[in-house]
């Protein structure tokens, strides 16, 4: 019976990852996912003994308010951050069981110290990625910090022979040390580098529980383990295509030097216009390609834009489509989940290899809080953390509509030349604000 139950939560887990590939059906998957955790959980506390199993429902219960209660408060700018959180909860979870299996034994194995190491570098890296992403925490000394990861790695080295012993005292030290390192270690990782480091960590998470599984002997954490931390490696993979980068030298060095901005040109040099402007230029063009970033998910203006793609293509018969960059927002897949949130059809959706080709016959570029993801230093200037990322090509639209607030930079730090372009317009002001102006002019204006 518990064999088969077993193969019944595989499968669940197994179709929920198999609808993920698919924002339509992604819903579905997290429902297989949702169904699949439940069975798990029963089906642990059924195996546990008595006296454990009220400690374990309350864990339970009180761990899934507080999941509601943050999922609630977690706005769908804040999602990133989130995510990064949640791949540190995983690590901790493993790092204390891996704790509290060497107190049971008089002498640790090497295995659970390694899923102390794993466990803990995933919780403070991720805490370290939270930070990051919420801009909470500004780095200026990058030197430093590398060099502290070098000297805590040799005191890692040197703290695993202490631990082996097993006293308590020196495990908690080689857990505070492991810790000190996974905090230090990503914290200078250069901005553009974040989505790698990301999905790193999120395969990481899945590997600690992996080991955690052989070291309790229990199937059920070995595959889903193997399974989280296998499509890490995957995302991992696919993000270091999509940004052109050697795996070894995001994480070795690539550190980001830039912290002061230095602007390309004159903040007078732009050419300024309105919502009203950019209805009109859009209302006239044959072809317009809608390039969204994290400024559209900070605002959330999916909605305008699926109003706008809407009224452009019904009542003004514009070709219109949308330009995806793998690394757009704060998370992987960040703005194809928003634009399936406005119910914008998937037909107009189009990767960065499918659309790039367009530009060049496209009348009306409109990026909405993208930067980095469109910026064309990332093919010149070498000493930039975007150099060689491929970008949106953008620049060869005929005209550019640039919407965001200001002249700041986006989350790798660099001014951008297409500010200062002479075919481009920019829209300075929120994101959503500015496309709703728009969808309202275009309402009202005839055609
Ligand atoms: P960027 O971070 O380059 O730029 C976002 C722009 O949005 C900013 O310049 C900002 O300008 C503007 N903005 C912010 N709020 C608003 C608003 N309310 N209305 C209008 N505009 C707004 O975004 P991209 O999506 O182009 O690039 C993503 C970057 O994030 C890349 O460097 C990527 O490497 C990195 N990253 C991506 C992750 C992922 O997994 N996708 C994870 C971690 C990092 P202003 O303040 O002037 O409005």
């Amino acid at each position: 019976m518990i064999s088969f139950i077993n193969i019944l939560i595989y499968s669940l887990f197994i179709l929920s990852i198999s609808r993920m590939s698919a924002t339509r059906s992604a819903y579905k998957g997290n429902i297989f996912a949702i169904v699949g955790m439940g069975i798990a959980l029963i089906l642990g506390l059924i195996n546990l003994k008595s006296e454990y199993q009220i400690y374990a429902t309350m864990s339970i219960l009180l761990g899934g308010v507080l999941g509601i209660i943050g999922s609630q408060k977690t706005s769908m700018s804040q999602l990133p951050q989130m995510v990064a959180l949640l791949n540190g909860f995983g690590g901790l979870a493993s790092g204390l069981i891996g704790i509290s299996e060497t107190i049971t034994e008089l002498q640790p194995n090497i295995l659970q110290l390694f899923i102390i190491f794993t466990g803990c570098i995933t919780f403070s890296g991720s805490v370290a990625g939270f930070f990051k992403l919420s801009g909470i925490l500004k780095i200026n000394d990058y030197e430093t910090l590398r060099s502290t990861s070098t000297i805590l790695l040799i005191l890692n080295i040197i703290g695993v022979f202490y631990a082996y012993n097993g006293d308590i005292e020196y495990i908690i030290g080689f857990a505070i040390l492991s810790s000190l390192l996974g905090f230090c270690f990503i914290l200078p990782i250069g901005g553009a580098d974040m989505p790698i480091i990301i999905s790193i960590l999120n395969g990481l998470s899945g590997w600690c529980t992996t080991l955690v599984g052989f070291s309790i002997q229990n199937s059920l954490l070995i595959i889903i383990g193997t399974l989280i931390g296998a499509s890490g490696c995957i995302l991992t993979y696919i993000m270091t295509k999509a940004m052109n980068r050697h795996l070894l030298k995001v994480i070795f060095s690539s550190i980001n030097k830039h912290n002061e901005i230095s602007y390309l040109h004159n903040k007078q040099d732009i050419h300024t216009g309105t919502a009203q402007d950019a209805a009109f230029l859009m209302e006239n063009a044959h072809k317009v390609i809608i390039v969204p970033g994290f400024g559209m998910a900070a605002s959330g203006a999916q909605y305008e834009l699926a109003n706008m793609a809407k009224l452009l293509i019904q009542k003004y018969k514009v070709d219109v489509k949308f330009g995806i960059h793998p690394v757009a927002g704060r998370m992987p897949g960040h703005m194809n989940v928003l634009l399936a949130e406005a119910d914008i059809p998937s037909e107009l959706i189009y990767s960065i290899n499918e659309i790039n080709s367009e530009f060049k016959t496209t009348d009306i570029a409109y990026i909405i809080g993208a930067n980095d993801t469109t910026n064309p230093l990332a093919k010149t200037q070498k000493d930039s953390t975007i150099y060689q990322m491929p970008i949106l090509e953008v620049e060869q639209a005929k005209r550019i509509l640039f919407v965001k607030r200001s002249l700041a930079p986006g989350y790798a730090g660099l001014d951008n030349p297409l500010f200062y372009d002479e075919k481009t317009l920019m829209l300075l002001g929120d994101g959503k604000e500015i496309t709703k102006e728009i969808v309202t002019n275009l309402e009202n204006d005839s055609n």
